[in-house]
C-alpha cells in the first residue's frame, strides 16, 4: 500500500481560472468574494475562486437569454454548431493531460484514472453530441382533415445546470453537450468542491469558437446560486445531479417559480448480486470495483453486494483479501487506485457510517479507520453479515464501505433488491442465461450492468428509476431533455 503520509506530489499544472465565465469574459463576482478550494490529498487551498451568488446568475442569465434570443447560437446553422463541438474535442485531446492534473488535483481523484478513462471520455461524449447536432429535426405527421402538419423540434430556451463534484468533467459533458447540439444556451453551476476543471475547459470551448454568453459558468455554493438558478424566472429547464434531498429542493424550487421542465439524477442504493454459478474470483474483483471505485463516489456504486450463501464464505475471504491489496495513496502516484475522499465533510461523513456499521453488529471484514494521518483518506473497509434493516444497508455512504449480504434464492434476493426507496443501477454476475434475463425483467433499475459495471458509454442512457431521478442522460434519451415540440398546422387548399 502506498503511504498518503508521504510529500504529496507537486501538480504537474497551473490554475489559470478562478473567475466567473459570463459572456465570454472572466469576470469577479459581483460581491467580489472569493472561496478556498482545497486539495483533498491534504485540506490545503489550491485557489480562491470568485463566488457566484444571485447577482451573478442574473448577470449569467441575462447573457444566456441575450445569446439564445438574438443569436447567433441558434440561428447558426446545425452544421456549423457541429463543428464547433468537434473543434472541442479536439482541444480536449490536445490538453488532456492538464484537464487530468486539474481534476485529479482538486477531486483526488487517480490521475491514471482521469488521465487514460476520464478526459477521453469527455472528447468522446462531445463528438456522440457533436455528430447529433445536424441530425436533429422534427416530422411530418397524417392528419384527419384536409392540414399539412408539420411538428418542429426546437432548442427550449436557456437551460440552468448543476453539477456535482464526483466527475466535474463527465457531468459537465452529459450536460453541456446535449444542450449546445440542440441550440441552446447555458448557465451551469459547478460543485463548490470543484470549480477548477470546468473553468479551464470552458475556456477551450470558446478558442473551439462558441459565441460569447452561449455557455456561462458559475462556481459558488447551492442555497446561493444553486438556489438562485433553479428558481430563476428566465431560465427555461433545468438539470441537476445530485444528493436526493437536494434533487427534491431543486424540483420544488422550479415548480414554484415558472414551473421550468426538471430533469434529475440523484442518489442510489445499487445491488450488486453474485449468484452460486459465479467464479468467484471474478465476481469479487467485479464487486470490488463497483464499489470501490473512484473511492466509492459513484451515484450508481454497487453499495448492497449480495452473495448466494453457497458462495458466501469464499466470497468474503477473498473480498477482503482485495480490499487489503487496494492501493491507497497520494493520487497523482502511479498505480494507486484509491485517492482521498472529496471534502472533510464526506470523509466525517463516511467515518460516521462505518460506526454505524459496527455499532448495528455487522462484522468488521477489512479496514474500518482513516489511512494515514493527513488528507481525507478512507481505509477500503468491508463488513459482511450485513442485514437490510441496517442503515448502511439503507443509505447512501458515498465512500470506500463495501456491504455484503448473504442471500438463499433468485425470488428472495429480487424482492430485497427492490426493496430500496432507489433504483439507479444493479449488477448482475451470473453464467445462467435464464437467471440473467429474470433478473434483468425484475430488478426496478435504470442501468442493469450484468457480467460487467459502470460501462458508460455515450449513447448509452442513464438515469434512475424511483427516487434516484427523472429522465435520462446520454444517449438519444437525452436529446427530448433539450428540445421544444411545435406543432404547426396549415390548411391544404388542394388535397
Ligand atoms: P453532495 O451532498 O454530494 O454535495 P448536493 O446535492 O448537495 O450533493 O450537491 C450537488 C450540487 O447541488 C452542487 O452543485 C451543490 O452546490 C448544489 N446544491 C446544493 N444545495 C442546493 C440548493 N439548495 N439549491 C440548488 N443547488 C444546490
Amino acid at each position: 500500500t502506498a503511504a498518503a503520509t508521504e510529500e504529496p506530489i507537486t501538480p504537474p499544472v497551473q490554475v489559470n481560472y478562478t473567475q466567473l465565465l459570463i459572456n465570454g469574459q472572466f469576470v469577479d463576482s459581483a460581491s467580489g468574494r472569493t472561496f478556498p478550494t482545497l486539495d483533498p490529498r491534504t485540506g490545503e487551498v489550491i485557489a480562491h475562486v470568485a463566488e457566484g451568488d444571485v447577482e451573478d446568475i442574473n448577470r449569467a442569465v441575462v447573457a444566456a437569454r441575450k445569446a439564445f434570443d438574438e443569436g447567433p447560437w441558434p440561428k447558426m446553422t446545425a452544421y456549423e454548431r457541429s463543428r464547433i463541438l468537434y473543434k472541442f474535442a479536439d482541444l480536449i485531446e490536445k490538453h488532456n493531460d492538464e484537464l487530468a492534473a486539474l481534476e485529479t488535483w482538486d477531486n483526488g481523484k487517480p490521475y491514471e484514472q482521469a488521465a487514460l478513462a476520464e478526459v477521453p471520455m469527455l472528447a468522446r461524449l462531445m463528438r456522440y453530441y457533436a455528430g447529433w447536432a445536424d441530425k436533429i429535426h422534427g416530422l411530418i405527421v397524417p392528419a384527419d382533415g384536409p392540414h399539412h402538419v408539420q411538428v418542429l423540434h426546437e432548442p427550449i430556451g436557456v437551460a440552468g445546470q448543476i453539477i456535482p463534484w464526483n466527475f466535474p468533467l463527465l457531468m459537465y459533458a452529459w450536460k453541456v453537450g446535449p444542450a449546445l447540439a440542440c441550440g441552446n444556451t447555458i448557465v451551469l453551476k459547478t460543485a463548490e468542491q470543484t470549480p477548477l476543471s470546468a473553468l479551464y475547459v470552458s475556456k477551450l470551448l470558446h478558442e473551439a469558437g462558441l459565441p460569447d454568453g452561449v455557455l456561462n459558468v458559475i462556481s459558488g455554493f447551492g442555497p446561493t446560486a444553486g438556489a438562485a438558478l433553479a428558481s430563476h424566472m428566465d431560465v427555461d429547464k433545468l438539470a441537476f445531479t445530485g444528493s436526493t434531498n437536494t434533487g427534491k429542493i431543486v424540483l420544488e424550487l422550479a415548480a414554484r417559480s415558472n414551473l421550468k421542465p426538471v430533469t434529475l439524477e440523484l442518489g442510489g442504493k445499487s445491488p450488486f448480486i453474485v449468484m452460486d454459478d459465479a467464479d468467484v474470483d471474478q465476481a469479487v474483483e467485479l464487486a470490488h470495483f463497483a464499489l470501490f471505485f473512484n473511492q466509492g463516489q459513484c451515484c450508481c456504486a454497487g453499495s448492497r453486494t449480495f452473495v448466494h450463501e453457497k458462495v458466501y464464505d469464499e466470497f468474503v475471504e477473498k473480498a477482503k483479501a482485495r480490499a487489503l491489496k487496494r492501493v491507497v495513496g497520494d493520487p497523482f502516484k502511479k498505480g494507486v487506485e484509491q485517492g482521498p475522499q472529496i471534502d472533510d465533510e464526506q470523509f466525517s461523513k463516511v467515518l460516521r457510517y462505518i460506526k454505524s456499521g459496527i455499532d448495528s453488529g455487522a462484522t468488521l471484514v477489512a479496514g474500518g479507520d482513516r489511512f494515514g494521518s493527513k488528507g481525507y483518506y478512507i481505509q477500503p473497509t468491508i463488513f459482511s453479515d450485513v442485514q437490510d434493516e441496517m442503515t448502511i444497508a439503507q443509505e447512501e455512504i458515498f465512500g470506500p464501505v463495501q456491504s455484503i449480504l448473504k442471500f438463499k434464492d433468485i425470488n428472495e434476493v429480487i424482492k430485497r433488491a427492490n426493496a430500496s426507496r432507489y433504483g439507479l443501477a444493479a449488477g448482475v454476475f451470473t453464467n445462467n442465461l435464464d437467471t440473467a434475463n429474470t433478473l434483468a425483467r425484475a430488478l426496478r433499475v435504470g442501468s442493469l450492468w450484468i457480467n460487467c459495471f459502470d460501462v458508460f458509454d455515450a449513447a448509452i442512457p442513464f438515469g434512475g428509476y424511483k427516487m434516484s431521478g427523472q429522465g435520462r442522460e446520454k444517449g438519444i434519451d437525452s436529446l427530448k431533455n433539450y428540445l421544444q415540440v411545435k406543432a404547426v398546422i396549415t390548411p391544404l387548399k388542394n388535397p
